[in-house]
This record gives C-alpha cells, structure tokens and sequence, in this order.
C-alpha cells in the first residue's frame, strides 16, 4: 500500500503495469527505462507525479466541492462547457502545493540535475491521464506539455498548469461522450531530462506501416527542431520506411523509402526558453533530418520496443543536437491496423477520374467523392457543413468533431503521422495530407472525387466519380499446387497485398518503376552532356540534387522502389524484369529523344534483350543491374529473381547473360536465378536451347499472341480477333510447357490473359503449368478456378 501513496516516482521504478498510478504514456516511459535500457533504448531520464499525488492537492485546496458543483452546472445545461471549463480550471490553477508534494517533486528535480552537475536544468512537462482499468484514458494530444522548463518555480507552475489541462474544453467533452466520470480520472505529470532537439531533429514513428498495416516494415518521420511541429502537422516532415527482418544482420541497410519533406520551419527554444516556431534554412530543406545509420538504429529501437510490448507501437523520437544521441521520448501501443478486421480485404478504384486538381500523401487506400467544405481556422468549424471533404491547413483535437462527421479530409500541411492523419485512420477516412495549397486551388461547394486507391500519392480530381469497391473474404481460401502469383507495377501500393496469400511475384516490369520513381531515361543519366534539350537538362539537375551523382539517383531510386515489391512477400520470390520499353517510350522518359531511334514497328524493334549488349544501351542497363545488386546485396532482398524480356535467339541470351555477369549478377552465383520471357514463338521452337541458359520461362501471352496471331496488340480494328485461346496460340503454350519441363525448366505464365478471365486458368493447369501470375484485382477468383481445374 505505502508503494501507491507515493506522490513522485522516478521512472526508473515504474512498469509498465503502474497505469492507474502514473498514466498509460508515464507507465511506458518507466517500463523503457527500468527494463530496455539494457537492450539500448535510450530514454531521457525523469520522474512522475502520482495521480495520489493530484487527488491530495485537490483534497488540500478543497476543490472537489466547488468542481463537481460546476460540472454538474454544465450536464444539466445550466452553464456552457466554455464556462465550466474555465472555472474548472481557475479553481485548479489558484490552489497552494501541499508541502510534502512540493519537496517530493523539487527533489526529484534536483537530483536529475546532479546527475550531469547542472543547476535547473531544462526539462519537459508532459501530462499523463490515468483512469483505472484503461491504458490510457485521453485521445491524441489532449493535455498539455510544456517543453524547456527550466527553474524549479518554473516546474511547480508547469506542473499546476498540466493539472488544469485535464479540464480543457476538449477533454471534458471527450470524457462526456466516452462516458467516463470526471472524478475518476486523474492526471500524472511526467518530468524528463529535455532532449536538445531545437538545435537537432525529431519525429514519430510506427513499428508497422500505418496505410497497409503490413507488420514489417517500420515507418518514421522526422523534421528539425522539437517534435511538437511533426505530430500536430504544422510540418511536412522526411518519411522513411525500414524492413524489419532485416535489422538483425549489421550488413543490410534495408531502406525501402527516403522521401525529402518540404520541413518549411523548425521549433526552437526562444530568448525567454518558450518554445517558437522558425523558417527553415535552404540547405535544411533540401537536407534528409537522419542519415541512413540514424534510420537503421530508430527502426531498431522500434523492433525492440515492439517486441517488448508485444504488439504494433507508435513512437516518439528525438535526437539531441548536441551529442547527436536519438532518444526514444514516448511510446504507445498502435490503435488503428491492429483493431481491423484481419477477414477482407477491402479495394476502391475510381472510374473515369476527371481532372487532377491536386496530389499529396494518402492516408489509407479508400476513395470517396463529395463537396468541398473549406475551414481556414478552428474558430469557424460551425461552418462545416455534415458529410462533406474536410479542406484544411492542419488539424488538431479540436477538430474532432467536424473530421467525425466529414467524408473525407484534405490537408495543406502535415505528413502521415500528423494529427490529421492520425485521426482520419482511426475514424476509417481516406484523407490526403500535405498538399500544400489545397485551401487555395479548392472552393467551398465544388465537387471533387477524393482518391488514396492509388498507392502513396493521394489525388483529388473534378467531379463525383463513381467508385467501384471490392471485397475478398481472405478465410478459407484454397490451397492448390499451381502456385498462384502476383504482377505488380506500383511499388507505392505494393505492400498494401501483403495479406494476400501469394507465393510471390511473377512478373515487376521494370520500366514502370522507371516510369514512376526514377523517370529520367537512364543514358541521360549515363551521359548528361549528350543531353541537347535544356529544359530536359534543368529538370534533371533538380531531380538528381543532392545525389552524389546523376547514375547513383538512377540506382537508389529504381532499387528502392523495387524493394518495396520485394518485401511485402519475403521470402517468396519476386522476379523482376529488366527494361522493356519500347524505343517511343524510352524516347519520352526525361532526356531520353538523345539516346533513341525513331522507328516504324516499335513493338518489333530495339527492345528487350537485344539493347542491353548493344553500345546504344549498355551503360545504361549497367544502371539496372547495379539497381539489381544493390537490392539483393545490400539491401539483403535474395528473393529477387531476374528475367530478361524479349530474346529473340539463345545466342542473344548469352551475351546479356555475359554482360550480367561483368556487373556481378552471375547466374546461379549466390543464389541467384534468372528467367525468360516466353512471348516471341522461337522461344517456343527453340525452348531447348533457352531451357539450358536459363532457370525458368514466364509466358508472355500478350507479345506471344501478337506474334502468333500477326496481330499489333493494341489495334482496335483486329481486337475481336486477338485471342490468348485461339488453338495456335494455346499450341504454343502446351509446347513451351512440355519441352521445358523435358529439359528440368520451370515454367509461369504471367501475361494478361488470366487477369481479364480468369477462367483461362484451366487450359494452364491442364497443360501442367508451375505458376499464374496476375493483376491484385483477380487474385481471389483466379486462385478459386486453379483450385477447381485442379480438382477435374
Ligand atoms: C506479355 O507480353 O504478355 C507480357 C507479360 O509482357 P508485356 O505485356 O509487358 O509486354
Ligand atoms: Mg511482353
């Protein structure tokens, strides 16, 4: 008993099962420091105040009386929830120390300053709301923290003022809607050593990604100066993304994401101490806030605490501009992907999207169409009108109850880990943060079509589009021989499939990465002097800035956006294939019209195999292959499996394999596998002869029918007549499969054929083929049909 009438506690004797005592944010502060520690999570030392500790300064000011007396004024209706606010806290703020609580938190005070010899010294003031049975009884943000204190009358009034915060506005009416009774609800103040992070850097991070819920992947975000700036969204701070798995082996840096935020101003200590907010320098700006060693040590410490709690944990972080030591300043468990139903899996698509009018980042992957509601401050959320898309610079609590009741919500400022983003995740709506100037190019009453389906980018186009929303129960689905496999082009919305049963990825074109992330034509990068169009050139130093060089942006860019297919299904392999753009489409990526012949049959032309030896090229499908190595070497994805497009002789596959093997991807060298494409039918005629080069085929049914059939692909005229089961062309599959396997070759499919009909997949499986690789959308029904032509 004498343990809970303490009235101060170190963190150093808290655990995590002190909730009722210290609050849920102070119980796991103490619980990191009195027990990881060891294990290398650094958290500032400090100390709490008891919730005995507020209930005995509330006995000894007598305030019991007089509060009940007032918030029972304000549930009756007598008096508005302004003014019994206000009173509250009066009541709370205008009350004495008791002495013994006073010397205890002076004390405490005193000695964290003795650790280091300082006198006053700075610390943070945070408040912590304890209610008996819950974790934690405040929604995000709800009391106040006050940052630099520094002095000991300082702390005591700090410490007073956290107290009158369990009255504001917000969380009185939070309590009321929640049911919780006010009087059983106390406040902890937790005090910790302050993290010089005005002259460093800090942020948030998710021990999982908070948009897919996908569980190994480690999401942060950072921004200069304190942290205030990154959780409310004033800020569009740095995003990086770490995989999990991967942080055990010191050799890896598994990075699968590095985007620059805008960080347009920092938070710094002011003359007085109080914190205020600063533009940013240019160099700030265009500065990543961690290094890749600082990134692989959060994702680190957030595995850790992870694995501690046992359960997905949202995290606060700062690093100290002095020392440079990162710090770990809160932790609590992740609320939203952890409460969803693990059951379906839930997709939209937008149909005939009008104009884009504006793009930021997603939060979530729904989409929804309605009518722009624009709210400039807090003081005008009366305007809002029900059911409409939120427009706004950021939020915080008190916008709660117009984002509960908006369809979705628009942005200017914030990343996905601000409030706004926060809040919209766990009200289940799609919003898009960090636009920018949405509040300008939007206007009250337009109609907009709010869409997070597309990946990381959220888009808002003109008009109400119709949404097209689709279900897959993920129970029971079947288990069948035929491995059933995914083609995916969008690394950005990739790791949202991870719940999908797949035994990999049969088919990551290349060029769509390209095309997507990178979007400089790789010879430009090669060779930038031979670029001749200046606007082309200018674009390109402003992409590449920052970059050690004009092929490194190349590298990092397309293995990055390569890693994020390669993660979502480790350890299943991922086989991506080498560039297959045709020469008019080489010739539109950014400097690309150098380095490309104009030609009649581009769909016949240089593409594939035959340009990666040739001079035209090579240098830069040397670009693709260091983005190769890098992804499995470096970036530790052994799953990645190479395929080469297009190779019209096997005496072609020899010199690209050769040309491989100069950049360090030699087959069958530390694991690695390469396949070919079968789509051109002297693949089929000569299946021999490229079963021996190579460990695999994956049938191309688009270019393969085309050039059966003599049929361009993409003409209207002859579509009727471009049929993946016409019998010469079901001929060429039953023949590629047989003799592959004749010669010990596996063999895929991984054209569109079964994506559009899925009933396709029974002449496959009847033909004994290895895998069927299609698009996302008919997984569950292709999945379905194996198992049925299995079962005949
Ligand atoms: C194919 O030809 O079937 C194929 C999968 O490749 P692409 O569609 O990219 O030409
Ligand atoms: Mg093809």
């Amino acid at each position: 008993m004498a343990e809970t009438r303490k009235l101060v506690i170190n963190f150093a004797e808290v655990k995590r099962g002190d909730v009722g005592t210290v609050g849920g944010k102070n119980a796991s502060l103490g619980e990191m420091i009195s027990t990881l520690a060891p294990k290398g999570i650094l958290v500032p030392a400090g100390f709490a105040t008891t919730a005995d500790a507020f209930r005995a300064y509330l006995t000894h000011n007598n305030l019991n009386a007089e509060m009940a007396k007032h918030l029972d004024a304000l549930a009756t209706g007598k008096i508005t929830l302004n003014s019994a606010g206000e009173r509250v806290r009066d009541l709370i703020l205008g009350g004495d120390w008791p002495k013994d609580t006073a010397d205890a938190i002076l004390s405490e005070y005193r000695a964290l300053g003795d650790t280091t010899g300082e006198k006053n010294v700075p610390v943070a003031v945070r408040s912590s709301a304890t209610a008996e049975d819950l974790p934690d009884a405040s929604f995000a943000g709800q009391q106040e923290t006050f940052l630099n204190v520094i002095g000991e009358a300082a702390l005591l009034d700090a410490c007073k003022r956290c107290y009158a915060s369990l009255y504001t506005d917000r969380a009185i009416s939070y309590r009321t809607i929640q049911g919780f009774a006010h009087d059983q609800v106390a406040l902890s103040v937790g005090v910790q050593r302050m993290v010089r992070a005005d002259t460093g850097g800090s942020g948030v991070m998710f021990s999982i990604d908070t948009e897919s819920g996908f569980p190994d992947a480690v999401l942060i975000n950072a921004a200069w100066g304190l942290g205030e700036n990154v959780v409310q969204g004033a800020v569009d701070p740095d995003e990086y993304q770490v995989f999990k798995p991967f942080l055990k082996n010191p050799k890896l840096t598994p990075i699968l994401e590095k985007r620059l935020g805008a960080k347009e101003i920092k938070m710094i200590h002011g003359r007085d101490g109080t914190p205020r907010n600063v533009p940013t320098s240019k160099a700030e700006r265009k500065q990543f806030v961690l290094n890749d060693g600082e990134i692989l040590s959060l994702a680190r410490q957030a595995a850790i605490i992870e694995d501690h709690y046992g359960q997905p944990m949202d995290m606060e972080w700062a690093r100290d501009g002095v020392t440079g030591t990162l710090y770990i300043v809160q932790a609590r468990p992740e609320t939203v992907q952890s409460r969803l139903d693990m059951g379906t899996l839930k997709s939209y698509a937008v149909e005939n999207p009008g104009r884009e009018l504006l793009t930021g980042l997603s939060v979530g992957s729904a989409a929804v169409a309605g009518r722009v509601s624009i709210i400039e401050s807090a003081g005008d959320i009366d305007r809002f009108v029900d059911g409409s898309v939120l427009v706004t610079g950021t939020t915080d609590p008190d916008w709660v109850p117009i984002m509960k009741r908006a369809a979705a919500i628009v942005t200017d400022h914030g990343g996905r880990t601000s409030h706004a983003a926060i809040v919209s995740r766990e009200l289940g709506l799609p919003a898009i943060v960090g636009c920018g100037n949405a509040t300008h190019i939007l206007h009250d009453e337009q109609d907009v079509t709010v869409s997070c389906a597309g990946g990381e980018e959220g888009v808002v186009t003109e008009g109400l589009s119709e949404i097209k929303v689709t279900e897959e129960a993920l129970e029971k689905l079947p288990d069948t021989r035929t491995k059933v496999m995914l083609n995916l082009a969008n690394p950005s919305a990739a790791l949202r499939w991870w719940r999908l049963p797949v035994e990999g990825v049969g088919l990551a074109r290349m060029e769509f990465v390209v095309n997507g992330a990178v979007r400089v034509h790789p010879m430009a990068l090669a060779h930038l002097d031979r670029v001749t169009d200046p606007a082309a050139r200018e674009e390109i130093e402003k992409l590449t800035a920052g970059y050690d060089s004009k092929p490194e942006y190349f590298v990092d860019k397309l293995s990055r956006g390569l890693s994020r297919i390669a993660a979502f299904c480790y350890p299943k392999p991922v086989i991506v294939r080498m560039s297959d753009f045709k020469t008019n489409e080489y010739a539109d990526l950014l400097g690309g019209r150098d380095f490309e012949p104009k030609e009649e049959n581009p769909m016949l032309g240089f593409r594939g195999a035959s340009r990666y030896y040739s001079d035209n090229y090579r240098d830069g499908f040397a670009l693709e292959c260091q983005a190769i190595a890098r992804l499995r070497n470096q970036m530790g994805f052994d799953n990645v499996v190479m395929m080469i497009p297009f190779c019209r002789t096997p005496e072609e596959a020899d010199k690209v394999l050769a040309v491989m093997a100069e950049h360090g991807l030699k087959r069958g060298q530390d694991g690695l596998e390469v396949y070919v494409m079968c789509e051109i039918p002297a693949n089929v005629i000569r299946a021999a002869e490229f079963a021996e080069r190579f460990d695999g085929f994956s049938i191309g049914s688009n270019d393969l029918t085309q050039l059966t059939l003599g049929i361009d692909r993409d003409s209207d005229e002859l579509a009727p007549l471009f049929r993946e089961d016409d019998p010469a062309v079901l001929w060429m599959i039953e023949t590629v499969i047989r003799e592959a396997h004749k010669a010990g070759s596996k063999v895929g499919f991984c054209g569109q054929a079964p994506s559009n009909d899925p009933a396709y997949a029974k002449y496959l499986v009847e033909y004994g083929i290895d895998s069927i690789s299609v698009t996302p959308d008919s997984f569950v029904q292709v999945l379905r049909n194996v198992e049925t032509a299995e079962s005949d």
